[in-house]
């Protein structure tokens, strides 16, 4: 679904991505792990244009991501993307906030925005909440209304950087929980976590990224056994 070939980033003289080449595969969960700078959020970032790439490829379901306007709509609609700041709209009510994409990009009509909408944020548990503005709700009641308005555009992939970090322990499993039953209905998620739990019971893989070179990429069984290498172990045992 995704392929980035040989793809560099410089942020100034600091060289943050090192010809990165991989692929996912539509319906997988990939983790992705690495130390705080090691260039997870920016490689998340280039695929949906929040951050340009310096040179390599980068296709999408056939699009080519670059600075073509006409495509940079549809990459955008095709991945979603859920913050460690939901990054909600705060004048808009739970409804408005998951229906604003599908009737101003995709033009649907109000009555079946909302419809989809309920349907959406019922699958994320906030059916008694769908009026509230998001001053109202706990973090992870918004963290997981930021899913459900990612899932509003039908999205074919979704990224999701550290989505659970800026909450209290007690919300972590609820967000956790619905980004589990994402995964078993076959989202095509790429996810930067230090949850290592969810990495070991939902990734199909596990990306490791040190200084901005892909590390590791293997199942989690495998990432996390004993064959983890010398740099994967200092980095475990720092997050443990
Ligand atoms: P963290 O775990 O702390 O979120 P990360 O792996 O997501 O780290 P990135 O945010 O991708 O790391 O950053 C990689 C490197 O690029 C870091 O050294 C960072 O300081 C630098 N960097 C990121 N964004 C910018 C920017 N907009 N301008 C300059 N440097 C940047
Ligand atoms: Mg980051």
């Amino acid at each position: 679904l995704i392929s980035v070939d040989k793809v560099n980033k410089h942020f100034g003289p600091h060289h943050v991505l090192h010809d990165v080449t991989t692929h996912f595969d539509a319906g997988k969960v990939t983790v992705i792990l690495g130390a705080s700078g090691s260039g997870k959020s920016t490689l998340l970032r280039m695929l949906n244009r929040l951050e340009t790439h310096d040179s390599g490829r980068i296709v999408v379901d056939g699009i080519e991501v670059n600075d073509d306007h006409k495509a940079l709509d549809k990459l955008r609609a095709e991945v979603g993307m859920v913050f460690q700041q939901f990054n909600l709209f705060p004048h808009l009510t739970v409804l408005d906030n998951v229906t604003l994409a599908p009737r101003r990009v995709r033009k649907m009509d109000r009555a079946a925005a909302e419809a989809r909408a309920l349907e959406l944020i019922e699958r994320v548990g906030l059916s008694a909440h769908s009026h509230k503005h998001p001053f109202q709700l706990s973090g992870g009641q918004q963290q997981r209304v930021a899913i459900a308005r990612s899932l509003a555009m039908q999205p074919k992939v979704l990224l999701f950087d550290e989505p659970t970090s800026a909450l209290d322990p007690e919300m972590v499993k609820e967000v956790l929980d619905v980004m589990k039953g994402l995964a078993k209905s076959g989202m095509t998620m790429l996810v930067v976590t230090h949850e290592m739990g969810f990495a070991r019971e939902v990734a199909d893989r596990v990306l490791f990224l040190d200084k901005g070179c892909i590390a590791a990429d293997a199942p989690p069984a495998q990432f996390f056994g004993a064959q983890a290498n010398e740099r994967i172990r200092a980095f475990l045992g720092q997050i443990v």
